[in-house]
C-alpha cells in the first residue's frame, strides 16, 4: 500500500471544518527513509488557536452533557473504523516516521486499545455513595468533565501517543485541541477524519498544527483547563511549570534512559532477542527503548558476543519493505546528533564494539544509523547520562545485582527498567529497589496496556496523574461531593 497525500500544505481541523492556517510559516514533512517531500505542515499562530479554543469551548458544553453511553457508542464506532483502516494507518505511520511496518502495525493496535479502554466511560466515570454518613444524612461523589483539554505530542508515536489522550478525554465529556508533532503531523488528520465519520460532533476534537507558538498558546489560554504533554525532558519540564503557573492541570511525560540488568543466571538467548528488539526497534526512538545494558558478573563476555552477532544480522532500510527491521532516524539533524554521541563515546574512552556509522548509507538516501554497541561504558560518560534516542546501546559491567540496581538508580530518568534472570528472588530484589516506574522481567519493552497508567518516575514524568488507566480518568474529570439531608 502507498499513501497519496492530497494537499501540499495540510490543514487544521477546527469546529468540524478543515481550515487553512492563517500563518504563512511552514515546515516540510519528509519521509525519513527516502527524503521524499510528503507535504508541508503549517506553523499555526495564535489566531488559529483562538478559533480552535472558541470551537472547543462551545462544543464542550453540549458534549459534556451528552449521556455517557451515547458518547461511548461513538467510541465503539471509532474503534471499528480504526480496525477497518489498520493497514492504511500503519503505512502512513511508517511513511512519515520511518519505523518498520511491523512496528507501525503494533502501534496502531496500541492506539486502538486506548479507544477500547475509553469506550468503558460509563463504568470508568461512575461515582460513589454512602447512604448513611450520620442519621438521615447521605453523601455521594459525582464525576464531571473539566471542559477543554490541550494535548501536545512527540514524533515517535504519531498514533499511540495522541490516543493516550484524546479518546479518553473525549469519552469523559471534554473537548480536545491536539497539537501533533510538526515532524509527523499527517496521521493526526486521518484520526480526526475517522472520528468525525464515527459521529463525533463538530468541535469536540480539534487539531492545530504547529510548533512552540501553539504549545505556548495552549499553556496560557484561559479556556484550556488541562494539558497533556509527551516529549523530551526539557520541554516537559517547561510545559509542567508554565501550565501550572497558568493554573492548569498538567501531566508531562518526558525522556528516558532505560537500563536492562542481565544476571548470570539469565536465559541468554531470550535476553539477547529482547534487548536487540528493545534497543534497536523503531531505531531506538522509543521512550521505553533499552539504552543501557548492565551486565552482572561473567555474563558480560558471552552477552556481548551474542548481542554483536544479532546486531550484525539486522536488516536496515525502508520500513515499508517486508524484511526490514531497522528504519531511519527521524531527520538528518537527529542522525548528526547520534554521530556526535558516537564520537563523544569514543573520546571518553568507551569501547566501540559495533559502529552503526558504517551502515549509514541506504541507496544514497535517508537518515540511517545502524545498530551501535559500546562496551566498558561508565556513569561519567555522556553516552550513559543522556537520552540519545537512536540505535545506540551502552554496556556497563558490574559484579553484583545490588551494584547493578545502584548504578541504574543514578540515572536522572526513571521511565522503564528490566531484569533478565531465572531467579524469583533476584526479580523481587529488583522490583523492590529499582527507582523506575515501568518494570520488565525477562521482557524488553514493559509498556503498560491502556487500562494501566503509563508510570514514569523521576525526570521521566512531571505531574501527579499519569496517562491512561484510572489515572487518566482522574486527570480528565473533576468531582462534586454532595452531602444531603431529605
Ligand atoms: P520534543 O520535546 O522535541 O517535542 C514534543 C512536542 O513539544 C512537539 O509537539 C513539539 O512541537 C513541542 N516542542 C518542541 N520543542 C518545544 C519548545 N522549545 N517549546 C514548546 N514546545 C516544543 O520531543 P520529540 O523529539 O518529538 O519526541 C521524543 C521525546 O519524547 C523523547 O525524549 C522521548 O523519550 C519522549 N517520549 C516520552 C514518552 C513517555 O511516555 N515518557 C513517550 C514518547 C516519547
Amino acid at each position: 500500500m502507498t499513501i497519496n497525500i492530497k494537499q501540499t500544505v495540510i490543514q487544521n481541523y477546527i469546529g468540524g471544518q478543515w481550515i487553512e492556517s492563517s500563518s504563512a510559516e511552514q515546515e516540510a514533512v519528509i519521509n525519513p527513509a527516502t527524503e521524499e517531500l510528503l507535504a508541508y505542515v503549517p506553523l499555526s499562530n495564535r489566531v488559529d488557536l483562538e478559533l480552535a479554543a472558541a470551537a472547543a469551548q462551545k462544543a464542550s458544553v453540549s458534549w459534556g452533557k451528552t449521556a455517557v453511553p451515547r458518547r461511548a457508542r461513538i467510541l465503539f464506532k471509532y474503534q471499528q473504523l480504526l480496525v477497518e483502516h489498520w493497514e492504511e494507518l500503519a503505512t502512513l505511520i511508517t511513511t512519515e516516521n520511518g519505523k518498520s511496518y511491523e512496528e507501525a502495525y503494533g502501534e496502531v493496535q496500541r492506539g486502538i486499545e486506548c479507544v477500547e479502554f475509553a469506550a468503558g466511560a460509563p463504568s470508568l466515570m461512575m461515582g460513589r455513595q454512602l447512604p448513611d454518613i450520620a442519621t438521615n444524612l447521605e453523601s455521594g461523589m459525582y464525576r464531571y468533565p473539566i471542559g477543554v483539554v490541550g494535548g501536545i505530542t512527540p514524533f515517535n508515536f504519531p498514533m499511540m501517543v495522541p490516543c493516550w489522550m484524546f479518546p479518553l478525554a473525549i469519552a469523559c465529556g471534554n473537548a480536545f485541541i491536539l497539537k501533533p508533532s510538526e515532524r509527523t503531523p499527517l496521521l493526526a488528520n486521518r484520526l480526526a477524519e475517522l472520528f468525525a465519520e464515527a459521529g463525533l460532533p463538530a468541535g469536540v476534537l480539534n487539531i492545530v498544527h504547529g510548533a512552540h507558538e501553539i504549545v505556548n498558546g495552549l499553556l496560557e489560554h484561559p479556556d484550556i483547563k488541562a494539558v497533556s504533554f509527551v516529549g523530551s525532558q526539557p520541554v516537559a519540564e517547561y510545559v509542567y511549570k508554565t501550565a501550572a503557573a497558568h493554573g492548569k492541570r498538567v501531566q508531562a511525560l518526558a525522556g528516558a534512559k532505560n537500563h536492562s540488568i542481565v544476571m548470570p543466571d539469565a536465559d541468554l538467548e531470550l535476553a539477547v532477542q529482547q534487548i536487540i528488539s528493545a534497543a534497536f526497534g523503531s531505531a531506538g526512538e522509543r521512550c521505553m527503548a533499552a539504552s543501557v545494558v548492565v551486565a552482572v558478573g561473567d555474563v558480560a563476555e558471552p552477552l556481548l558476543e551474542k548481542l554483536t552477532e544479532a546486531a550484525d544480522a539486522l536488516t536496515i532500510g525502508n520500513g515499508l519493505d517486508n524484511e526490514v527491521f531497522l528504519g531511519p532516524v527521524i531527520r538528518e539533524s537527529q542522525k548528526q546528533r547520534t554521530i556526535s554521541y558516537i564520537e563523544a563515546g569514543i573520546a571518553e574512552g568507551a569501547v566501540l564494539v559495533r559502529d552503526g556509522r558504517k551502515d549509514a548509507a541506504y541507496e544514497g538516501k535517508g537518515y540511517f544509523v545502524g545498530p551501535t554497541l559500546f562496551d566498558q561504558v561508565t556513569t561519567e560518560m555522556k553516552i550513559w547520562k543522556d537520552e540519545i534516542f537512536a540505535p545506540v546501546l551502552s554496556i556497563v559491567r558490574v559484579t553484583t545485582l545490588d551494584e547493578a540496581i545502584e548504578l541504574s538508580n543514578q540515572s536522572e530518568f526513571g521511565n522503564g527498567a528490566c531484569i533478565y534472570t531465572r531467579s524469583g528472588s533476584n526479580a523481587r530484589t529488583f522490583r523492590e529497589n529499582i527507582e523506575s516506574g515501568m518494570l520488565g522481567v525477562n521482557l524488553g519493552v514493559p509498556a503498560p496496556m491502556a487500562f494501566f497508567p503509563f508510570s514514569g518516575w523521576k525526570n521521566s514524568f512531571y505531574g501527579d496523574l499519569h496517562a491512561n488507566g484510572q489515572d487518566g480518568v482522574e486527570f480528565y474529570t473533576r468531582k462534586k461531593m454532595i452531602t444531603a439531608r431529605w
